[in-house]
């Protein structure tokens, strides 16, 4: 049973725990006043869309896709990582809403489609309550999956390259098991992110959910967290600093980078794709280069003075990573465009920016 456009409910109902409202199809905002107008909006293609971690970086480049793709956006964030001033643009704006919410707790919402975000990304940040990370990877996704089978919502999970640990396989497929430690200071976001990717399919066998599974692969981009303590972040804003660029190991380590237009063009695609394909799909760029290879990329384009000094490397790093994008370019046309000196000049000027204004996002403001 659809739920009629002249009801007055909020189209997100939140915060109860009776047994909410069937789920809307589409939603606009304001009153109906004529069929012919909700004969429009039914057809417009308009969804309800729930992104969990909206306030956090991808998120929020995510959620704004899809408000200007014309689509309600409900935000959810506890704002453990994520930050208020990434989503400024966007409150206010009519067919966006924010809650804050913790997805380890059950949430009761009507949407069309979810895309589940909401987890610490960097090792500084899972590493800080491992606990809780496993928790929002697992109770996350069960939480995100009940609702998604009580709404009858098309649900996507932002897994990660992680699942496959240190990988003994070069470049890394989906069929690759992967290799991973699952007692190690890492474990707490590779084992509960594969935990979740069993979740989901578990899901789509016994309750014939529509899911889609996305591996991200190392993405940068405006509005990363200066002190996240990830490789881009780190080295960008130590460049324009004139600080030492701290290199991990030998720096001979690789990874491929993802610029997050590119990335957030992928999880849309994937979202709209056939329901027959689930994934797990590679989103990545498969430019492959070491780490020290992006110090000199940073400093070059900097223009900076900064030195190359040695840390340890920190246990289970993975030694090479690069995605095969051969599934991704075939189910979903989908290839990333964004050369790294492109994407790195547009992420050097946000910092710039931001270090030029003295702010320090600090998580959960
Ligand atoms: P981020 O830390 O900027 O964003 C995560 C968001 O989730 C933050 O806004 C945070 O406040 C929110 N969050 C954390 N725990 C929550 C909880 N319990 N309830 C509600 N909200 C919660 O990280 P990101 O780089 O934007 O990553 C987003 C997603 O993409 C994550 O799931 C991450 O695992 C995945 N991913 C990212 C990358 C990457 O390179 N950026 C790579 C692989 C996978
Ligand atoms: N790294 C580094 N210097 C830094 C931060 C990270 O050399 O200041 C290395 C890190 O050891 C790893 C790589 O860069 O080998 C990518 O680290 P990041 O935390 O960005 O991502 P992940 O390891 O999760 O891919």
């Amino acid at each position: 049973m659809e739920r009629s456009l002249r009801d007055p409910t909020p189209a997100f109902v939140a915060g109860t725990t009776k047994k909410p409202a069937p789920p809307s199809r589409t939603r606009r905002s304001g009153p109906y006043t004529s069929g012919e107008e909700d004969f429009a909006v039914r057809n417009s293609g308009v969804k309800s869309v729930l992104v969990t971690g909206g306030a956090g970086f991808l998120g929020s480049h995510l959620c704004e896709r899809l408000i200007d793709a014309g689509h309600d956006v409900l935000c959810v964030d506890n704002f453990y990582t994520g930050n208020r001033r990434n989503i400024a643009r966007l409150l206010g704006h009519p067919n966006f809403e924010l809650m804050r919410h913790d997805v380890t707790f059950p949430l009761y919402v009507e949407v069309d489609q979810i895309f589940n975000l909401a987890c610490p990304a960097s090792p500084i940040h899972y590493q800080h309550d491992p606990v809780q990370t496993t928790k929002t990877s697992v109770h996350g996704a069960i939480n995100m999956l009940g609702l998604a089978k009580r709404v009858g919502a098309k649900i996507l999970q932002a897994s990660t390259s992680e699942v496959y640990g240190d990988p003994t396989v070069h470049p890394q497929r989906e069929d690759y098991w992967g290799h991973v430690n699952p007692i190690g200071m890492r474990a707490c976001y590779d084992e509960g992110k594969r935990c979740a990717e069993t979740l989901f399919f578990d899901y789509w066998r016994q309750h014939g959910l529509r899911i889609k599974v996305g591996r991200i692969f190392n993405t940068y981009g405006p509005r990363m967290h200066p002190n996240d303590g990830r490789v881009v972040s780190n080295f960008v804003v130590q460049a324009l600093k004139g600080a030492p660029i701290t290199i991990c190991g030998d720096g001979s380590q690789t990874r491929s980078f993802c610029y997050v237009s590119d990335l957030v063009d992928a999880l849309v695609r994937l979202m709209n794709s056939p329901d027959d394909f689930t994934g797990p799909v590679n989103l990545g760029n498969d430019s492959e280069l070491t780490i020290l290879e992006l110090a000199q990329h940073v400093i070059r384009l900097c223009n900076s003075p900064s030195k190359i000094i040695r840390e340890p490397l920190p246990s289970d790093d993975p030694r090479q990573r690069q995605p095969d994008t051969t599934l991704a370019r075939e189910r979903l046309g989908w290839q990333a465009s964004t050369q790294l000196d492109e994407g790195l000049a547009k992420t050097i000027a946000y910092f710039e920016e931001t270090l030029a204004s003295g702010r320090q996002p600090s998580p959960g403001s």
